[in-house]
């Protein structure tokens, strides 16, 4: 599979000349087979656009699948050129929440008075539907769902295989609702742990320095060391931090990627824009 990210921040987009080089849109990850085009794409947050880049902006037809709701993973799905339009046939697959329909879950923000239309008023074949735990298959890919920690609605993290390779997406993840961990910033939860376990790549919240942490430690994400540690832990190939404070700065980033070369595990940073083979 081939592993395009088009939105790595974390919260709310970082405009500006100090958030170029990283990309300042919000989580979205397209995942392609074979030489073909994009058809699981992992939230819909701003980065959503740059799928339509990834498409010539022709119709996208496959699967958003979501891991939870909040704006920073939802935000794109009005603006996806290549899903709103004739010929797209979309398929949101959402974290069943234990109340109201999928479609009527993602119009809480996406209605009038809050903004102009409807999910259902989106053009092109769109459904909209709730995801348990478990297994799946999701477009030829092997999906399996576990519910992680995060604040503020149920989230899910996924492991994905492709029938040759496997990765893991836990975008948002706040272990340290659990306690204190061996590292302080939370244990390692047993679904993050079975999620990740001997995956080739790991696609992990890593929005904190350990510095930033205490006075954040209940804000709903993950620290760069919590992350690598499960990684090491989960005996994960590659580990790629996402979801990147909206004010880590380009040049902040690029000191982190320093500061990780001895790291015990391979760490990369995502970048919107890289492609990532596997
Ligand atoms: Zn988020
Ligand atoms: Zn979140």
């Amino acid at each position: 599979m081939r592993v395009h990210f088009c939105g790595v921040r974390g919260s709310t987009p970082a405009p500006g000349s100090e958030f170029v080089r990283y990309g300042g849109n919000t989580s979205c990850v397209a995942l392609a087979q074979d030489g073909a085009d994009p058809t699981l794409l992992l939230d819909a947050g701003t980065g959503l656009a740059q799928v339509s880049r990834l498409l010539d902006r022709r119709p996208f037809r496959g699967t958003i699948l979501l891991g939870h709701l909040h704006w920073d993973h939802t935000q794109g799905l009005p603006f996806f050129r290549s899903g709103d339009q004739d010929g797209a046939a979309v398929r949101v697959l959402l974290p069943a929440q234990g109340t109201g329909t999928a479609e009527s879950l993602l119009a809480r923000a996406m209605s009038p008075p809050s903004f102009p239309i409807t999910p259902g008023e989106l053009r092109g074949d769109w459904s909209f539907h709730s995801l348990v735990e478990g297994d799946h298959d999701i477009e030829g890919f092997a999906v399996q769902a576990r519910e992680i920690p995060h604040k503020g609605g149920r989230t899910f993290g996924y492991r994905i295989n492709d029938g040759q390779h496997t990765i893991a997406y836990l975008s948002d993840h706040h272990p340290s609702t659990l306690g204190e961990g061996s590292g302080g910033f939370g244990p390692y939860h047993e679904a993050a742990l079975a999620l990740a376990g001997d995956v080739d790549l790991l696609i992990h919240d890593a929005q904190y320095t350990a510095e930033e942490f205490p006075a954040r430690r209940a804000w709903g994400h993950s620290t760069i060391d919590y992350a690598i540690g499960l990684a090491e832990a989960a005996g994960v190939g590659q580990l790629v931090l996402f979801h990147h404070d909206p004010r880590r700065t380009d040049d902040e980033l690029d000191e982190i990627a320093r500061s990780l070369e001895s790291a015990p595990v391979p760490v990369t940073i995502a970048r919107e824009g890289d492609s990532v083979p596997l």
